[in-house]
């Protein structure tokens, strides 16, 4: 299949053709969208991918805005815009993947099933193309909390991209599938997580990092960055089983396996010192728990510990994108954790 039956082509769009709003831009979208907006500098490129899953609409609606403002580019801008399917379906941007799809973002890999393994192999083809310097892509998360970027390699590069958004860097040597594999070619590349899919200030955050991404003559090294970025290096992920049960209450009702306060969402990226509950267990203990690291290694003993009914932390931890929305935090996972240094726990 040719690229231009999977991708539909946007080249310098003028803002007469983007809608008023994003939601109109978006029903003017029929398939996955490349955008391409020429730089002052012609021999360069820099590319940004979003809307990878339906639901996190941050880097469009930035995206949007910038081409609505018509600034010019430093070097020239790809952007793919890639889960334009998902993010169609009624009420617009409230779905990751089409009911019978995959996720695009686990995608990048051989053998390309599916019309997202069509789409990822597509997204690659244009990549190959264009040869940008960099590639960031850009997420919203399921929960609210703070921005943080993600990556499968750490230097200097990698910490310069992430601090056009936010201070706060996780390594993973765990492969998905994911874009920001893309590393891999000898590309930096970041994935950005802005914050919340309703949050206002993940919008405008997403934003005015595109601006910097898009204005600086380099935005590579170091010297340049805005702060000083924090790696946290390969986080465990506290899953919950299958079958067991969750609610979000100030105190636990007694039906359920596991209860947080609502306001858990709060200690996304502080320090959970051992001595401070971070909720309720049932009488199935931990066993609804299960904590996995990278090498798929399992200790939970290093990460939570039960007295009186309580979990506390089993050492100071700094964990992240806690959520609580029940249905993430079964189908996906309940957080990520690191030492509070943002070492690796096991
Ligand atoms: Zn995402």
């Amino acid at each position: 299949m040719s690229n231009s039956n999977v991708l539909d082509y946007l080249n310098d769009p003028s803002p007469r053709t983007l809608g008023r709003s994003p939601l109109e831009w978006l029903d003017r979208l029929h398939k996955p969208t490349v955008v391409r907006v020429a730089g002052r500098d012609r021999s360069r490129t820099r590319a940004m991918a979003t809307l990878l899953h339906g639901n996190e609409p941050s880097g469009l609606f930035a995206l949007h805005r910038w081409l609505i403002e018509q600034h010019t580019p430093e070097v020239n801008m790809l952007f793919l815009l890639g889960g334009v399917y998902p993010a169609k379906i009624p009420p617009a941007f409230s779905i990751r993947q089409l009911p019978e799809g995959r996720d695009l973002n686990r995608s990048f890999k051989e053998p390309f099933e599916g019309e997202e393994g069509a789409i990822a192999q597509a997204m690659l083809a244009e990549l190959h193309k264009a040869q940008p310097e960099c590639l960031l892509d850009v997420h919203n998360t399921s929960g609210t909390g703070p921005a943080f970027a993600v990556t499968i390699t750490n230097d200097a590069a990698h910490q310069a991209l992430t601090s056009l958004f936010t201070d706060r860097l996780i390594m993973t040597d765990l492969r998905l599938g994911a874009l920001m594999e893309y590393s891999e070619q000898e590309v930096p590349t970041v994935t950005i997580e802005c914050g919340g899919a309703q949050d206002d200030q993940a919008h405008q955050l997403a934003y005015e990092g595109l601006v910097r991404y898009t204005s600086r003559p380099d935005v590579l090294s170091l010297e340049k960055a805005e702060w000083d970025v924090a790696v946290l290096r390969n986080p465990i992920r506290v899953e919950l089983a299958p079958e067991a049960t969750i609610e979000y209450r100030l105190e636990p009702s007694g039906q359920a396996d596991l209860t947080f306060p609502p306001d858990i969402e709060h200690r996304n990226f502080g320090i959970v010192s051992p001595d401070e509950p971070l909720g309720w267990i049932g009488e199935k203990g931990l066993n609804i728990l299960t904590a996995i690291s990278h090498n798929r290694t399992e200790n939970m003993e290093q990460v939570l510990r039960v007295k009186d009914g309580q979990i506390y932390p089993a050492q100071a931890l700094k964990a992240f994108m806690i959520t609580t929305n029940p249905v993430i935090a079964k189908s996906d996972c309940l957080f990520y954790a690191v030492k509070a240094t943002g070492e690796p726990i096991f």
